[in-house]
Formats: C-alpha cells, structure tokens, sequence
C-alpha cells in the first residue's frame, strides 16, 4: 500500500481589485488544508484580462495573504505567462478532434443571437454551422480569416463528487459548444484555469461555489486533454447580515480595510474561518494553531456565510485579550501615535509603563480604535469628558458628588505614599465611615480622573495616571460642579 501523496491546492485570484474577504477566506481554507496534510498551497495570479489586472491589485493581494499569516508555497505563478502552453492545449483538442475551428463572423453570431432573442430563447451556438470542409478551412487560414476555437460538448452527463455538495450532474445539451480560445490567440477563463491546474498538479479544487457552473465544463477539458479530474469543492458565498451579496460601499469587503480598522490578522482568520466551516460544539473563538488542529473539510457548510461586523469586532476583542502582549503591544503604539495620542519618544521613555498600560486596557477592548481611545487619559494632560459618563455619574446629584469627590480627594493626598497597596486601604475606610458601597466611590472618581466608565481597576488607573495629574483633575472636576449650575 502507497501512502497517499500529499494535496496540492491554490488559491487563484484575478488581479483586478482589494483582496475581497470571500477571497481571503477561501485562500484560509486552502491554506488550512495544505498545511494540515503536508500537502502544498500555491498561489496563482489569474491576469490574462490584462485591461483590468493592476500591479496594485496583485501587491494588496500578496500583501493581505501576507497579513493574514497565508504564506504559500513554491513560485506565484502568473497566468498570462502560460499563454503559449493555453493556445498550444487548444491547438491539441483541435488535433484530437475535441475541438474544432470556428469561422462564424462576428455580424453572423450577432444576427443569430438577436434571431434567438426575438424567438425568447437562449442562444446557443449550433455547431451544424462550423461545416467547413479541410480544403476550405486551408483556405481561410491561407488568407488569415479570424476563427475562434470552440470546444465540442459531447453527449451524455458531467458529474462529479463535490467535496461540500456531493454528486453534483449537468446534462451535456445544457452546454453549447463554448469558445476556449479568442480569435486574437489569447484563452478562456475555462481552459487557461484547467491547463494552469493540471500543469500545478493541483488535486484539490476548492473555490467559490459561484464557479459551480464552470465545473462541468473543466471536467470536459480535464477529459479531453487525457488528464487526471482532480476533486472539487464548492464553498458558499458570503453574505451581508441583509443576506444580500456584501457590497463594495456599504460592508468593508476588502481584508485591507480591516488591517486598517485595527482588527488583528489572528481574530480575522478566526473570523474568515467560521464564514463556511464550522469545529462543532460551539467552539468560536480559535487561534491559528487551534483552527489548524480543527479544521476538516467534512465540516465545511452548503449554505451561505453571513459576514456580521459586530461578531468580527467581537471576535477582535477576544484576540486582543489572548494573544501574547508582544503581538498586540506593536500594533497599538502604532496605533497610539498614528492618532497623535502620545509620540513614539514618551512611549519608549517607559517602556514598562506602556506594556502595562496596554495590557490593562486590550481586556476592555474589542478594536485597537477603542484601545486607543481609553489611553487617551493616561498619556494626553487634556481629558475628554464623555457626556454620557460625566450627567450618569456626577451630574445626577452634583452636590453629593462634588461632596464625595472632596473627601476623596483628601483621603488620596493624605495616603502614605501612591501605590495600589496604599491608595485602596484609604479609599475603603472612607467608604466605611461614610456608609457607602465602595462602588459609590469608585465610579465618580474613574469619571473625573479618565473621563471615561470604563477603565482598568481604579487603584491601577490612579497608578497609571499619577499622583499630580490626579489629583488635579479631581480638583477641576470638583470646581466643575460647584461652579456650573
Ligand atoms: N480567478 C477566479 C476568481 O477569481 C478563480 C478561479 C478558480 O478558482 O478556479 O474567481
């Protein structure tokens, strides 16, 4: 018994925008599943529309695999480099009589069409009209008439075994006699996708199920060019919670506008994976080794994936929390001095500090963005008092707050030194001689010293923050409500 050589699978993009996230997603389960056989996940760039295959295009291509941890194996292929090869399996089909010439003109093609439009029926091209005989055909040639090749459907049925949807079958009449190669020499989609993939050796075709009906037509070219049918799975497309397609404008649908949004490329992998396969048992939240361990194509879904923002933010916030701080410390000081929230200076002037910091506040956060916005009051002198904490919180009853912010303020002045260890004792005998749930002074001092309702542990916010800078904005927060009426 021979073990069973190892899968060969590729992602295949066209070059022709952002790398979409339904891309990205397929790329990930290639990928998975190369990786977790041991077999190889290669990367090839469809540009044969050269009028819309940008530079830029394939570089936001390489750059999100890249981010997303997607690394691929042997050389990128590019497809327009295979023309010769395309033309030369179109030139093979002609010789082995699978496909023949067609001299039909393009004014002759278009009266068809409009004569089958008026009838109200699909137009299909008729192969009794390519009736050429040898000589005639030497003839045209000879003169440089223009031909395209098309490829001769024969009878019967196109199945095959889907990996997701099982025994898919097309009736061959259903197919007309297709074009493989342009009258200028250059290849449909179909057959360059078929003679690039058999010349890759990929055994595994896993791709968009929008591709379902380009299926029946490759396995005629696979049959025709005497090559092995490698297996084939269809995943689902992905939806935007309004079950309609994701749109351009209105979803982030480029993985690019994420990266740029703070999300990490862990959570986004994590996310991109629930989007057509699932683990079982309620498993969400996954990081790369995790998802590689779980990953099978049995679990792979039929249905439509719905990309839900909210859940990727959510999923975000989980990665922020688990992934090691060194992974997450970088992408926030980025982030920090990107927004002008602190210069990169007076974060490596403490560098302790800064890690503290942030790992105290990636637990209360679902994006960098938030991350960023809660550190404000602790690298920036000016707070931003949110409206919505200051009128819960102080506003209610301005003089009991003003009252209890005062003795607060006294309790922290006279602690015997600004640590954690001595600043909590003071604050919970003030709370016990004054009868109140330390909570009733926690909230009110968060408020005034970060402007914020949520923070790390108040006892490491007064740390964080420091002895003077607190304690001058609990003294503006108090003149606050004592002047403003
Ligand atoms: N270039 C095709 C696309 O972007 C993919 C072709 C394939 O995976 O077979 O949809």
């Amino acid at each position: 018994m021979t073990a069973a050589t190892p899968p060969r699978l590729r992602f295949a993009p066209s070059p022709t925008g952002y790398l979409h996230v339904g891309g990205a997603r397929t790329a990930l389960f290639n990928w998975l599943w190369a990786r977790k056989t041991g077999g190889k996940f290669l990367l090839r760039i469809e540009d044969t529309d050269k009028a819309r295959s940008t530079d830029e295009s394939t570089q936001a291509i390489f750059h999100g695999l890249e981010w997303l941890g997607l690394d691929w194996d042997e050389d990128v292929i590019f497809q327009g480099a295979n023309v010769a090869r395309h033309k030369a399996d179109a030139e093979r089909l002609v010789a082995n009589g699978t496909a023949y010439l067609d001299f039909t003109t393009v004014a002759e093609l278009e009266r068809l069409r409009a004569d089958a439009d008026a009838r109200k029926e699909p137009f299909r091209f008729d192969r009794r009209l390519a009736t050429w005989t040898p000589d005639e055909i030497s003839q045209k040639l000879a003169v440089g008439e223009p031909f395209t090749i098309r490829f001769r459907v024969p009878d019967g049925t196109t199945a095959w075994d889907d990996i997701v949807h099982g025994r898919i079958a097309f009736e061959n009449k259903e197919i007309e006699d297709f074009i493989i190669l342009r009258s200028d020499g250059t290849p449909i989609y179909n057959l360059a996708v078929v003679s690039d993939d058999i010349a890759m050796g990929i055994t595994i075709v896993m791709r968009g199920d929008d591709h379902i009906s380009n299926t029946p037509k490759q396995i005629l070219l696979y049959q025709a060019l005497g090559a092995t049918l490698p297996q084939f799975a269809h995943v689902p497309m992905i939806h935007g919670t309004d079950g309609k397609k994701l749109s351009k404008r209105r979803d982030a649908a480029a993985v690019g506008d994420w990266e740029y949004k703070g999300i990490l490329p862990t959570a986004m992998a994590n996310f991109l994976a629930l989007l057509g396969w699932s683990p079982g048992d309620d498993l969400e939240v996954m990081m790369p080794d995790e998802l590689l361990a779980h990953f099978t194509l049995d679990r792979l879904h039929k249905k439509a994936a719905i990309f839900d923002t909210q859940k990727l933010e959510w999923m975000n916030g989980q990665h922020l929390s688990k992934r090691p701080l060194a992974e997450v410390l970088p992408r926030v000081t980025d982030a920090l001095v990107r927004h002008g929230v602190a210069t990169q200076a007076q974060l490596d002037a403490d560098p302790s500090r800064t890690a503290h910091l942030v790992d105290q506040l990636r637990v209360r956060a679902r994006t960098i963005e938030e991350v960023v916005k809660q550190a404000r009051p602790y690298l920036i002198d000016d707070v931003e008092y949110d409206a919505d904490a200051v009128s819960r919180s102080l506003l209610k009853d301005r003089i009991a707050s003003a009252d209890i912010l005062s003795a607060t303020r006294d309790a922290l002045v006279n602690a015997p030194a600004w640590t954690a260890e001595a600043l909590e004792p003071a604050l919970r005998t003030l709370a016990e001689s004054r009868g109140l749930a330390a909570g009733k002074i926690f909230t009110p001092l968060r408020v005034a010293v970060t402007g914020l309702s949520v923070s790390p542990g108040i006892f490491d916010v007064l740390t964080l923050i420091g002895r003077d800078r607190s304690l001058e904005r609990l003294a503006r927060t108090i003149d606050m409500l004592a002047t403003t009426a």
